[in-house]
C-alpha cells in the first residue's frame, strides 16, 4: 500500500481508469527545473526564458543560453520540454533593447512574438542556441512562441524554427484571436499550449495584475472556458497535441475538467503538481467528461465550479 500511495504521489499522471495525461512543470529559470525534478513531473510544459534577458545591458551570449537549455533538456530525458522564447516588451523592459517610443499600454504593446517581428536577430540567435542545445541532448525539445494572435504570425515563428532545423514549432494561445481562429494557427504548427492567464486577461480586458477585478479573471469564467474548449476541439481535430500551461491547471478541479475537454498535457508550478496528480487519479476519464460538461452549460463561474465538481466526487 505504501509503494502504491508513492507511485501515486510520484508516478505519471493519468485518470483512474488508465489515461495518460502527463503532469509537467512551469518553470522560471535553472533552480526551478530542481524543484519540478522534485514534484517528480514528467517535463516541462512551460520554460520561461526572460530570465535570461531581464537586466542585462547587453543580450544573453550564445553560449550562455545553450548551457541553460541543455540543463533543462538533460534533466528530463524521457519527457517533452516546452521552452518558451522570449516574451519581454515594456511590461517587461529590456535595457538592450528599448521601446521606439513609450507604451501606453504595455500589456498590449510589442511583447513576445511582437518584438522579434521587429528584432529577428533576437530571435534567430535564440532558436539557434535552442537548437544547438538539443542536438547536443538526448531530450525532446519544443519551441513555442508567446503572443501570437494570427495564422500569419504562427507560421512566420514556425518558420524561423524550421530554419533553424529545430524539431517541433508551437505557440501560445493567449490571445483571444488565437482562440477564435484555433484551426488556422494549429495547421501551421505542430502543437498549441494554452496560457489561461493572459487568455483571461485579454478575454475580459482586466489586467492579470489588478487584484481588483479578480472575479473577471476567474479561471471558471463561462467565457474563458469557451475559448479553451474551442482550441482544444481544434487541436483534436488537427491531431495535435494541446497543453495547458496557465495557472487554470493548478486548480484540481478545473484540470480535471481541462482533460474532460481534451487537453493532453497539464503543466503548473512544481508545488501543486502533486495535487493534480491525486485529483487526475482519483477520477476516470468519463467523471473528467461529465464535469466538462456540465461546467460549460453553467452560466456564471460559481456555478460552473460548483457543476463540475458534483461530477468529481471527494475535491475540496
Ligand atoms: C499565460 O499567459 O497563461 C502563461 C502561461 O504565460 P505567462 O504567465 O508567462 O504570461
Ligand atoms: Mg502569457
Amino acid at each position: 500500500a505504501r509503494q502504491e500511495a508513492i507511485a501515486q504521489v510520484r508516478g505519471p499522471g493519468r485518470t483512474q481508469d488508465g489515461v495518460a495525461v502527463p503532469l509537467l512543470a512551469n518553470v522560471g529559470g535553472p533552480g526551478d527545473v530542481e524543484a519540478a525534478l522534485a514534484a517528480g513531473a514528467e517535463g516541462i510544459g512551460l520554460y520561461r526564458t526572460e530570465f535570461l534577458y531581464l537586466g542585462r545591458r547587453q543580450p544573453p551570449r550564445p553560449e550562455e543560453q545553450e548551457e541553460a537549455y541543455r540543463a533543462a533538456l538533460d534533466a528530463f530525458p524521457g519527457g517533452p520540454v516546452v521552452v518558451r522564447t522570449l516574451d519581454a516588451g515594456a511590461d517587461k523592459p529590456l535595457a538592450f533593447l528599448p521601446p521606439p517610443a513609450p507604451e501606453p499600454n504595455p500589456a498590449l504593446g510589442e511583447r513576445g512574438v511582437r518584438l522579434f517581428r521587429r528584432h529577428p536577430e533576437v530571435m534567430e540567435t535564440q532558436l539557434d542556441a535552442l537548437a544547438t542545445a538539443a542536438a547536443g541532448s538526448s531530450g525532446r525539445l519544443h519551441v513555442m512562441a508567446a503572443m501570437v494572435a494570427t495564422a500569419e504570425e504562427a507560421r512566420w515563428f514556425a518558420a524561423a524554427c524550421r530554419s533553424a532545423d529545430l524539431p517541433s514549432a508551437g505557440v501560445m494561445i493567449e490571445v483571444p484571436a488565437a482562440a477564435l481562429r484555433a484551426p488556422g494557427l494549429l495547421a501551421e504548427v505542430d502543437f498549441v499550449s494554452i496560457g489561461t492567464n493572459d487568455l483571461a486577461q485579454y478575454c475580459f480586458a482586466a489586467d492579470r495584475e489588478l487584484g481588483a477585478l479578480s472575479e473577471l479573471q476567474d479561471r471558471w469564467q463561462p467565457a474563458l472556458l469557451d475559448l479553451v474548449a474551442m482550441t482544444v476541439s481544434a487541436a483534436r481535430a488537427a491531431g495535435k497535441p494541446c497543453g495547458v500551461c496557465g495557472e487554470a491547471a493548478a486548480d484540481p478541479a478545473m484540470a480535471c475538467v481541462l482533460v474532460g475537454l481534451g487537453a493532453t498535457t497539464l503543466s503548473m508550478s512544481p508545488a501543486v503538481l502533486p495535487a493534480t496528480r491525486a485529483a487526475l487519479a482519483g477520477h476516470t476519464m468519463e467523471q473528467c467528461r461529465f464535469a466538462a460538461q456540465a461546467a460549460r452549460e453553467a452560466p456564471t463561474a460559481a456555478q460552473a465550479r460548483a457543476a463540475a465538481r458534483a461530477h468529481l466526487p471527494g475535491l475540496a
